[in-house]
């Protein structure tokens, strides 16, 4: 059990961010936010997906009618208006029923805007995230630091923060994001140190692919076993549905969340005679189609029958491979053998008996 970091709690539509809520996942729609169609579409299989919260970009006064529209046409999951510059899309976002806005209060001109934008989220119960990132970073810190270093993100933040607070607004949650992981590390540090603001964690533009969720699992899981962090973004170059399977793999890491399915497979050795990669593949599609990946179960696919089914002892259910056959083992008991061709159906089968008797 880690020891978490104390933080404040602040509400964000139905879900709770900070203190021992659960940490929450979220990510951020790609599409046209003026698309509600595409974009409800999205927000749909996020959710399905396991995002709780959602951001879309308001990049207009009118583009934040979708969220009206969206939550009128059943969406529950928490939604947050990203803004960059305009006050008057953070108050016209308030009015239609957004549940968090993102928007940083030193960008958004002179005290009185600041001051709308505490009015309007006071008025309708909405919270707001300041997000500093290495891009962001005031050209009078860039001067005093150098470069945006750990401190520079920080200050930053904290002076967004201080702006809200001087309107006695504390419904504020804080995240400090570089690319460079390091740097990402530091700066929540010194968050985590100097605020009880719950923090929203991220490695920024971390990329696509292998890289990417090896960046963002290093950032955000090094901080999360430090007790540090109250939500968290995966950011990829890639389909945002699978910026939340990165966030759930990483939070099921370290037992911060049931991730769903715990899927073992052995690494394959020159006795692997089935072809396990392609198996595995077909069988992580198959689970996702047919709504089995969400399940708390493990399942191993092994690729030899001397060692796979004494290997994954603990698994639920599995495969251990043979030459063009295999046999299916439950808790580590060969209960069948079957051809090579038949071993996802009946896997899945056998996984499907399972979720009955749960
Ligand atoms: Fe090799 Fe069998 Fe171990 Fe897989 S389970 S790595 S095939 S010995």
């Amino acid at each position: 059990m880690l020891n978490r970091r104390y933080s404040r709690e602040v509400r964000v539509g139905g879900l709770t961010v900070g203190g021992n809520s659960k940490i929450s996942i979220q990510s951020m729609t790609n599409t046209d936010t003026c698309d509600v169609e595409a974009t409800y579409r999205q927000v749909k299989e996020l959710g399905y997906a396991g995002c709780d919260i959602v951001r879309i970009t308001a990049p207009t006064v009118d583009s934040v009618k979708t969220f009206s529209t969206l939550k009128e046409r059943g969406i529950e999951v928490p939604l947050v208006a990203d803004i960059h510059f305009n006050y008057k899309i953070a108050v016209a976002a308030c009015e239609h029923g957004v549940d968090k806005i993102r928007i940083n209060p030193g960008n958004i001109g002179d005290e009185e805007n600041v001051k709308a934008v505490v009015d309007a989220c006071r008025r309708h119960g909405v919270p707001i995230r300041i997000g500093v990132n290495s891009g962001s970073v005031e050209a009078e810190l860039l001067e005093k630091y150098g470069s945006p270093t750990a401190e520079a993100l920080a200050e930053s933040a904290l002076r967004h923060a201080a702006m809200l607070e001087k309107y006695d607004f504390y419904d504020t949650v804080i995240s400090v994001k570089a690319s460079n992981v390091t740097t990402m590390l530091d700066a929540n540090r010194i968050i985590a140190e100097r605020t009880s603001y719950p923090i929203h964690l991220g490695v920024t533009e971390a990329g696509g692919g292998t890289s990417a969720v090896v960046k963002s699992s290093i950032g955000i899981g090094t901080l999360l076993a430090e007790g540090i962090g109250d939500t968290v973004r995966v950011s990829l170059t890639d389909n945002p549905v699978n910026e939340v399977y990165a966030a759930r793999e990483i939070l099921g890491a370290l037992d911060l969340c049931e991730s769903g399915m715990d899927i073992v497979s052995c690494p394959t050795c020159g006795r692997t005679k089935i072809d396990l990669i392609g198996l595995l593949n077909s069988f992580k599609e198959r689970i996702k189609e047919e709504g089995l990946d969400r399940l708390n179960i493990k399942v191993a696919l092994m690729g030899c029958v001397v060692n796979g089914p004494g290997e994954a002892r603990e698994a639920d259910v599995g495969i251990a491979g043979g030459k063009g056959e295999g046999l299916i083992f439950k808790k580590g008991e060969i209960i069948r053998k079957v051809p090579e061709n038949m071993l996802i159906d009946e896997l899945i089968k056998e996984i499907k008996i399972i979720k009955e008797e749960i």
